[in-house]
């Protein structure tokens, strides 16, 4: 998931309780009973594109540079994928654990629709391992550790279509709180009906995905917020993922959709001032105009150890990555 950023979610409750509990600080009251969306459709995509069958009776799922090579029945290093019938496919959608409406400003996304409220869906499991998650109790959860509640394609589709003709509107869905692309079947199904019904879909994101997935999936994407966790390979190896893997797809999606980054700056860890005036020139040679958001860390999961960042170091960060970008943003602040 987007792990950088600490977003309000609501879990281990079921979906249909009441209204009250879907209600974010910013966020709107989303009643689903009320506007009946049909949950009684089970997805049925067929992974096969994925899965890649090798010896021994594993099966190797090519989404992420973990490559997990599964047997039946065993789930990958996401904990949302496993092999179920010789298929390499999602266990975690359509199973929603969160659900709300949100203004678009809190994935964040600054300058996609400013103003707008987004349908937010999230449930569990997440491909990096971040010991600093700010949303570990669902990108780290496993299946049975959390109440969820069946929402096919279709009835997201139809739950977010009627909440766009009510006030305050909304704009599609935002796939957030845990890490999105291992749910990859779903999303594609997803973001090919919501841009059908002129809706928008949005993901909040590690970006770690690996072509041709990536490609085949940004085709049907609007915007995303995408985590780059620090500007170097060490910083990826500590959270378990590769910086190549989130660059390739960073340039990739900037190429397609509207794209912000977000990095949440920890201290000692990833503030280096050099480091930030790099990966803001990295990002400027996409596009100066590429919003960045420089988020303040609090102490979360197995970093319980730090303070949380001064404002001022995610100021002073500000400036520097003012050096090379046109749009820069202070986090949690
Ligand atoms: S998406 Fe999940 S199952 Fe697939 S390779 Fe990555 S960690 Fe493993």
């Amino acid at each position: 998931m987007g792990q950088g950023r600490q977003e309000r979610h609501r879990h281990g409750r079921g979906a249909a309780q009441d209204t009250a509990a879907l209600r974010s600080q910013q966020g709107k009251t989303v009643p689903r009973e009320s506007l009946g969306a049909d949950r009684t459709e089970v997805v049925t995509q067929e992974a096969d594109t994925v899965g890649v069958r090798s010896a021994g009776g594993r099966v190797s799922c090519e989404l992420c540079p973990h490559h997990c090579r599964l047997k039946e029945g065993q789930s990958g290093v996401c904990g949302g994928r496993a092999c179920v019938e010789g298929v390499v496919r999602p266990i975690n959608y359509p199973q929603l654990a969160s659900l709300a409406l949100d203004p678009i400003e809190k994935k964040p996304l600054k300058r996609f629709y400013p103003g707008s409220y987004i349908l937010s869906a999230g449930t569990f499991g997440c491909n990096l391992k971040c010991p600093f998650c700010q949303n570990h109790s669902l990108s780290m959860a496993r299946a049975d550790e959390l109440k969820t509640e069946s929402y096919s394609p279709q009835a997201l589709c139809e739950l977010a279509l009627a909440l766009s003709r009510r006030q305050p509107g909304n704009l599609g869905v935002a796939f957030t709180y845990n890490e999105p692309l291992i749910s990859y079947e779903y999303l594609i199904e997803c973001a090919s009906l919501l841009r059908e019904h002129g809706l928008k879909t949005v993901l909040v994101t590690n970006g770690t995905l690996l072509r041709p997935y990536s490609l085949k999936l940004l085709e049907q994407v609007d915007a995303l917020n995408i985590d780059l966790k620090g500007f170097s390979e060490d910083f990826y190896h500590y959270v378990k993922g590769d910086l190549k893997t989130v660059l390739q797809f960073i340039e990739d999606a900037v190429a397609r959709c509207h794209v912000e980054v977000t990095t949440l700056v920890i201290p000692g860890l990833n503030d280096d001032e050099e480091l930030i005036r790099k990966e803001a020139r990295y990002l400027a040679s996409l596009s100066p105009q590429l919003p960045l958001h420089l988020s303040r860390f609090f102490p979360r999961f197995k970093l319980q150890d730090k303070e949380p960042t001064p404002p001022q170091t995610i100021l002073r960060l500000c400036e520097v990555a003012f050096e090379s970008l046109q749009y820069v943003y202070p986090g949690n602040i």
